[in-house]
C-alpha cells in the first residue's frame, strides 16, 4: 500500500511522531516515542487491501513490528479493534492494555455465549477481541495490563532516549463507577431459567473507552478514544478533568474523542488538559444516521484550534432505500450494490527533534485534510 507522496523515512532517534489513520470508519493511532520505541492505540483495516494499518505503515517508513512496546485497545467497537489480533501477532514483544471490563473473566463468561447472535450483528468486535485473548494466552503474553484512571502504564528512564526525556503514558479511564455501570448492565443481560438469550447492546461501551496521556518530557498529548461526556459527575470525562492523581501537563496535540461528536465535547478538557489552541486531529464516522464530524463539529473544534485536521472526508450517512421496481431490476441484472468505501487517510505529526521539541511539521497522506 503506498501513501502517495508521503515520505518513507522513519522518524530520527530523536523524533517525536503521533500518527492517525483511518477511513470512513476507522481509527489507529500511531506514535513514537524515541530511539524506535513506538506504541499503537486502536486498530482499522485498509479498506482496499483489508490489511491492519499500522503494519501497513510500519512497512512503508520501514519500521519494525517488534519495536513496537505496547498495544492498547480503547474499547470494544468494530471500527477501534478491526485487525487488532494481527497486529498483536506481529508486534512480538508489545504488551497489551484495555479496561478491566473488556479482559475480566466475568464479562467474558456473559458475553460467549452470546459471540454468535454478535457475530451475526456484525458490529460488536467481541470476536476480534477473542482472537486477542487467544493470541495473547498462546505467546505467553498474559497478564493484560488493565488500564485504569490515573495509571503509569509505560515509563522509559531519559537514559534511554535519544532526545533525553523521559518517557510516560498514562491511562486516564474508565472510571470505577463507569465500570459498575457496565457490570449492572451486563448483570441484567445473564438470562433466568427458560428465558430466551438476550442481546448484549454494545451501544453504551463508548464510555468505558480508554483515554491515553503521552507524556515526552515537557511535550504531552491527549487522545480521547470515543470517550463521550455524561452528566454524572463519576463518569464519562468529569473525573479525569478533576483528577488530582493524573499528570498535570497540559497537552498541545488532542486526538478529539468521538470523532468530534457533540457529546464527546467536554469545555472543562479544554480549559483544563489542553494548552491554549492545541493541534487537534480526529478521524471520521461515515456508518449510522449521523456521520461525524458534522460540520457544527467541525467549526466548533477548529475555533478552539491552532490546526485541525481530519483523515478522510464524512461520507452521508445510509443510503436511502430504492423503490422496490428499481431494487428488483438492479436484482434482475445480476448487479449488488455496495456502499461507497472512503479511502483510508492518514495526518502525520513529527516535531523538530532535539534541536527544534517544540515545533510540529504536519504531513497528510490520500484523502485527509485540514479543516478550513
Ligand atoms: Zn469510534
Amino acid at each position: 500500500m503506498t501513501w502517495g507522496t508521503l515520505s518513507q523515512k522513519q522518524p530520527d532517534a530523536d523524533q517525536l511522531e503521533i500518527t492517525l489513520i483511518g477511513p470512513g470508519q476507522g481509527e489507529c493511532c500511531i506514535a513514537h516515542l524515541g530511539s524506535g520505541r513506538w506504541i499503537i492505540i486502536d486498530s482499522c483495516r485498509n479498506r482496499q487491501t483489508r490489511h491492519p494499518v499500522a503494519l501497513e505503515y510500519f512497512e512503508y517508513i520501514g519500521a519494525q513490528a517488534n519495536s513496537v512496546i505496547l498495544i492498547i485497545a480503547t474499547h470494544w467497537h468494530d471500527d477501534h479493534i478491526s485487525g487488532l489480533a494481527d497486529t498483536l501477532r506481529a508486534c512480538t514483544e508489545a504488551k497489551f492494555c484495555c479496561s478491566s471490563a473488556l479482559s475480566s473473566r466475568e464479562f467474558l463468561a456473559t458475553v460467549a455465549p452470546y459471540k454468535e447472535r454478535l457475530l451475526f450483528a456484525g458490529d460488536s468486535g467481541v470476536s476480534e477481541l477473542f482472537e486477542v485473548l487467544h493470541e495473547l494466552d498462546e505467546s505467553g503474553r498474559m497478564p493484560i495490563m488493565r488500564a485504569a484512571p490515573d495509571r503509569r502504564v509505560v515509563q522509559l528512564a531519559p537514559s534511554s532516549l535519544a532526545h533525553g526525556y523521559s518517557c510516560e503514558i498514562w491511562t486516564l479511564s474508565p472510571s470505577d463507577a463507569q465500570i459498575d455501570a457496565f457490570y449492572l448492565e451486563i448483570g441484567k443481560l445473564v438470562p433466568k431459567l427458560r428465558e430466551t438469550k438476550r442481546r448484549l447492546p454494545s451501544q453504551k461501551t463508548n464510555l468505558l473507552s480508554v483515554v491515553t496521556l503521552v507524556q515526552v518530557g515537557p511535550f504531552a498529548a491527549l487522545l480521547g478514544a470515543d470517550l463521550e461526556e455524561t452528566i454524572n459527575p463519576q463518569t464519562g470525562w468529569t473525573p479525569i478533568v478533576q483528577s488530582i492523581a493524573r499528570p498535570s501537563a497540559m497537552s498541545q496535540i488532542f486526538k478529539v474523542p468521538h470523532h468530534g461528536s457533540a457529546n464527546g465535547h467536554s469545555p472543562d478538557v479544554w480549559a483544563s488538559m489542553l494548552k491554549t489552541k492545541p493541534i487537534s486531529i480526529a478521524t471520521p464516522y461515515s456508518g449510522g444516521t449521523k456521520p461525524l464530524p458534522s460540520e457544527q463539529d467541525k467549526t466548533r473544534i477548529s475555533q478552539l484550534s491552532s490546526e485541525f485536521y481530519v483523515t478522510a472526508p464524512t461520507q452521508p450517512g445510509q443510503p436511502r432505500k430504492l423503490p422496490k421496481a428499481v431494487e428488483k431490476t438492479i436484482a434482475e441484472q445480476g448487479i449488488k450494490l455496495c456502499p461507497v468505501e472512503p479511502r483510508t487517510g492518514l495526518v502525520r505529526l513529527r516535531n523538530g527533534g532535539s534541536q527544534n521539541p517544540n515545533t510540529w511539521f504536519v504531513e497528510l497522506a490520500r484523502n485527509a485534510y485540514r479543516v478550513p
